[in-house]
């Protein structure tokens, strides 16, 4: 088989660049190692920057997004027992949505599904080989047989565990990393939020955020130490240490239900640099990992996704590689700023076991000012909207 653009992976990254591409008339193949239903199975991101909609738009995959996604104006931020509005609109004029990976997800399959383009699921052992020369080519095993790709461009879109990233030498490839020592603890349940804003928690006992999916279903977090195990956490658990991290009128106003998932994820900022290796190219997860107190995990995924779309476009079209040669600096840039503000809103909202009284003194003059100060406000939701694309 011979394609232009082969991507490996099936995520928001994958997806998204599949259909900027065919948008721009560039053929492409998604190989993706799990089955749809498995992918589309796994809870994970929900806010959407205003860059991202705007995607979803352009490649005709918005419009259940605009139909049943929520349009957000600002987040709370709870600490010291009260709730202070951050007003992200005025701030910005910019709004965030929630809308749920899955749902991206799907919306991005149905949309690869309508153009007739190819996708092969439940592709085993994929190796991309000779990236570093002018013909690369993929492998991969599907029901038993053994199949090649040749191509153009590689780009890998396989998230952080894929094969991409470690394809390459370990000498062609620098590393910058944090490991936070805690997790989230998260449940989904089929009830109403407690709040029609996101509530965003810095308590004595750890991190609590509030979030949903829809008017009917909600996300609610807990940072967790990282050797707890989701069997030691029933329901009921969860939601008495939930409420015990609210302030009053949240935790009497939360109605509880059962769980209809349970995971524990670790919090982690992992950047790869650079972005390009020869005629492969990194995006999303695959490049980068954010904890999602910043909810950018996704959004940097589009992002990528869009300015390696762009730099192919580019070279196809006016047969100029100056994209292509810029992709990894250009994403890169943007992909710090959102590890910057993750980072950030991690250290402000967290309880770190080694920081002591003092780390949350800090902690608690850190929220005050930024609730208090029109600057700081300002810098909060500039990023928290997304930074422009
Ligand atoms: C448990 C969890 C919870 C998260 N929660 C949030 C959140 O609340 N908010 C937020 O903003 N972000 C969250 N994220 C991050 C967000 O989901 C990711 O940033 C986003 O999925 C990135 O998209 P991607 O396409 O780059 O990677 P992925 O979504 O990881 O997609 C990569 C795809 O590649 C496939 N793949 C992997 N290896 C291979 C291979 N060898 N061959 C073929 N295919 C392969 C995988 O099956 C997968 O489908 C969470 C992530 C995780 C893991």
């Amino acid at each position: 088989m011979r394609t232009k653009v082969a991507i490996i992976g099936a995520g928001p990254a994958g997806l998204l660049l599949g259909q900027l591409l065919h948008n721009y008339g560039i053929d492409n193949v998604i190989l993706e190692r799990q089955n749809p239903e498995y992918v589309l199975g796994r809870i994970r991101a929900g806010l959407l920057e205003e860059g991202t909609v705007k995607l979803l738009d352009e490649v005709g995959a918005g419009s259940r997004a605009h139909a049943e996604g929520l349009v957000h104006h600002g987040i709370e931020l709870a600490f010291g027992g009260s709730r202070h509005r951050i007003d992200m609109n005025a701030a910005t004029g910019k709004t965030v949505m929630i809308y749920g990976q899955t749902e991206v997800t799907l919306d991005l399959m149905n949309a690869r599904k309508k153009a007739g383009l190819s996708s092969v699921y439940e592709a085993a052992d994929v190796h991309p080989h000779n990236f570093d020369t002018d013909h690369p080519r993929l492998t991969y095993v599907k029901d038993g047989t053994t199949h090649e790709i040749s191509c153009d461009f590689i780009a890998g879109c396989d998230g952080f565990h894929g094969v991409s990233r470690a394809s390459v030498k370990p000498d062609a490839i620098e590393t910058f990393e944090r490991v936070y020592p805690f997790g989230w603890l998260g449940i989904l349940s089929e009830t109403p939020p407690v709040s029609h804003e996101l509530i965003y928690s810095n308590h004595a006992r750890g991190f609590a955020l509030c979030t949903m999916r829809s008017t009917r279903r909600s996300r609610y977090y807990v940072q967790c130490p990282l050797d707890d195990r989701v069997e030691d956490w029933s329901d009921e658990r969860f939601w008495d240490e939930l409420k015990r991290r609210l302030d009053q009128k949240a935790a009497d106003s939360l109605i509880t239900g059962p769980s209809i998932e349970k995971s524990i994820a670790p919090l982690r900022s992992f950047v790869a640099e650079p972005m390009r290796f020869g005629r492969m190219f990194l995006a999303g997860d695959a490049a980068h990992i954010v904890p999602p107190t910043g909810a950018k995990g996704m959004n940097l995924a589009a992002s990528d996704a869009h300015y390696l779309a762009t730099a192919l476009r580019e070279n196809y079209d006016e047969k100029s590689s100056a994209g292509l040669n810029n992709y990894s600096t250009t994403a890169l840039k943007r992909v710090w700023k959102a590890v910057r503000f993750s980072w950030w809103m991690t250290s402000m909202l967290h309880r770190f076991p080694d920081d002591g009284n003092f780390g949350a003194r800090i902690q608690l003059a850190e929220l005050d000012y930024v609730v208090h100060s029109k600057a700081a406000m300002t810098s909060l939701a500039e990023n928290y909207v997304g930074l422009p694309f």
